[in-house]
């Protein structure tokens, strides 16, 4: 059990609150590919989830960012959404010729060379500027961030970041957790995207409330122990 621990946290402005249990939602942070001009769309016409944006750019002429070897699976996730994505190879790796047979058949066009900047006109992505200087209009892009676990205030009490893979590519990092988010560090729990980095805001905010109940049912364990503790003195 989680006797006896306790926490205090300072924040930036030097206010302390303390408290017996702890549950850390920071989140995680996108590190997008350092194309110019590409950090400047993120959550515009720069975008990685069809769950989130596919609605928004649906029938849209869509860019696909290759980064690594998860890039021809976006071009045909995002080939639900439109019939017409480009697969921009830029610096993934060259899809093997299953892959270029299955993007043949779903009509993705893959464009060879590496990626330069973002056209931008009137503040919207207007298309790929190829390192050629050939520009491919677009008006999405799809890219691959990696999701790096927001996690120093768990690492500050001794928890370490592991890396999460995905098709055996490294996708980022997250603070391991047991279902209801207990960590290994007595006491302290976490929720959403620092310990689950493909989590939406539903189920952030059910893990959320999974914590919640936990952490609670470890206080009232001890407020029992401690109770029986003073009856019996
Ligand atoms: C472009 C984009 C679009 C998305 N669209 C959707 C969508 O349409 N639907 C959907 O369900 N999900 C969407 N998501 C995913 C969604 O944003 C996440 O699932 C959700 O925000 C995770 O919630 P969270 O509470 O775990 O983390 P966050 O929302 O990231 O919250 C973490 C919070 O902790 C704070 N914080 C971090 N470190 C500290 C610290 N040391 N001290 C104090 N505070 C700190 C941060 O400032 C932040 O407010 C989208 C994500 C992106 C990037």
């Amino acid at each position: 059990g989680a006797e006896d621990v306790g926490f205090r946290v300072v924040t930036e402005d030097g206010r302390r609150v303390e408290a017996r249990r702890l549950l850390v939602t920071t989140g995680l942070v996108d590190e997008l590919p350092p194309v110019p001009g590409l950090a400047e769309r993120w959550g515009r016409e720069v975008l990685h989830c069809p769950y989130c944006h596919g609605h928004e750019v649906a029938d849209r002429p869509i860019g696909v960012l290759a980064t690594g070897p998860l890039a021809v699976h976006q071009a045909l996730m995002w080939r639900q959404w439109s019939d017409d994505v480009t697969l921009f190879l830029h610096t993934g790796p060259e899809p093997s010729a299953e892959e270029y047979e299955e993007l043949a058949a779903r009509d993705v066009a893959v464009v060879d060379g590496e990626v330069a900047g973002l056209e931008v006109a009137d503040d919207r992505f207007a298309g790929v500027r190829l390192a050629s200087g050939r520009v491919v209009p677009r008006e999405a892009l799809v890219v691959q961030a990696r999701f790096t676990a927001r996690s120093a205030v768990l690492e500050s009490l001794g928890l370490t970041p592991v890396a999460q893979e995905m098709a055996g590519t490294v996708v980022g990092t997250y603070i391991p957790s047991d279902p209801t988010g207990a960590t290994e560090v007595p006491g302290v729990w976490v929720a959403g995207n620092v310990t689950r980095l493909t989590e939406q805001v539903v189920g952030a905010a059910a893990a959320g409330l999974m914590a919640a109940g936990a952490l609670n049912g470890d206080l009232i364990t001890e407020d029992t122990r401690l109770a029986v503790a003073a009856r019996r003195a």
